[in-house]
């Protein structure tokens, strides 16, 4: 095919050594064209801008030239332990929970402290609030769920409300949705796949994610997709989007990710206190002086341990 100017583009998909290029100015804005990369170019992922020519005929590959520096990157580790960069350029990670299944603090500081070191804002979004409003929760489903509302709106971080199951409870969502990047994580059954379908209406994200037909024949892929929103935003989502994960980080890397720990970091008795059993501890005194929540330092310790093994 015949050779084009080189314009902007943003990676919408990623197939093995070839990549999903949507086009963001001229003639082609907004159309979506297969492409090589240029073996200089490394790591592209979905969500990258680049550098590329589209070629004039549709059917024919297109060519990625370089890539843009990232303002943000989320990883995963592969089966040896290796991170793996999934998706650049992600503002926020919506990081839902629902009365049921039943929430777990651990997993929930897992995430934002994942997101402290990622530099992704985190945004918890309580899913099936319905379920409240119609009084089908137990007392103590309630009191759970009132109640993690409640600490991270205290530790300063976004906590909205939404229900797949009545739009009122999505506007908010919406609104939180428009003009950014979006990812969203959190553990099974509480109602990702049920808002993605409500805010993407006509794109079926099971078929999207899991296989590709390319001129080669039928490959079967879990890469990270990129969605546009009606009204506004973007969505990139892939199983493997929704389970990132922390990777290695040091315990003092994971004290930091905790917000509330900072003030007293540097205050223990002991440079390399542990913040376990250590005496002179300044969390464990923040904690007894009521500064930090006691389910928080649990949290912490239970992200430590778990990471040991
Ligand atoms: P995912 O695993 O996080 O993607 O969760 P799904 O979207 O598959 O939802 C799990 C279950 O919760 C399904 O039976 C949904 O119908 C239900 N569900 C999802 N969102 C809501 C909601 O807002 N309210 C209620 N009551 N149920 C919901
Ligand atoms: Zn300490």
């Amino acid at each position: 095919g015949l050779a084009t100017e080189a314009q902007q583009g943003l990676i919408t998909a990623h197939f093995g050594r070839q990549v999903e290029v949507e086009a963001q100015e001229g003639a082609l804005k907004g159309q979506r064209q297969r492409c090589h990369v240029r073996a200089n170019v490394e790591n592209l992922v979905t969500g990258d801008y680049v550098s590329w020519r589209p070629n004039q005929n549709p059917n024919e590959e297109g060519v990625v030239e370089s890539r843009q520096a990232r303002r943000s990157l989320l990883a995963r580790p592969d089966m040896r332990g290796v991170m793996k960069p999934i998706a650049a350029n992600v503002d926020q990670l919506l990081l839902v929970i629902a009365p049921e299944p039943q929430p777990h603090a651990n997993l929930i500081d897992r995430y934002l402290v994942a997101a402290e070191h990622t530099g992704i804002e985190p945004v918890v979004v309580i899913n099936k609030w319905d379920l409240l409003e119609k009084g089908a929760l137990t007392p103590e489903q309630e009191a759970l769920i009132k109640g993690l509302l409640a600490t991270y709106q205290q530790l300063g971080y976004r906590v909205l409300i939404s229900s797949a199951y009545q739009e009122k409870d999505l506007t908010e969502l919406q609104k939180q949705l428009k003009d950014k990047v979006s990812v969203f994580v959190g553990q099974s059954g509480v109602g990702k796949s049920s808002l993605i379908n409500y805010l993407l209406p006509g794109v079926d994200l099971r078929v999207a994610s899991l296989s590709e037909d390319t001129r080669k024949g039928r490959h079967t892929t879990t890469t990270a997709r990129l969605f546009h929103f009606p009204l506004g935003g973007q969505l990139i989502d892939s199983p493997g989007v929704r389970e990132f994960s922390l990777g290695y980080l040091q315990p003092e890397q994971i004290a930091q990710g905790f917000l509330e720990f900072r003030p007293f970091l540097g205050l223990c008795r002991f440079r390399d206190c542990k913040h376990q059993q250590d005496p002179g501890c300044a969390l464990k005194e923040a904690v007894a002086e009521g500064k930090i929540a006691a389910t928080r330092f649990a949290s912490y310790h239970h992200l430590v341990n778990s990471l040991d093994s």
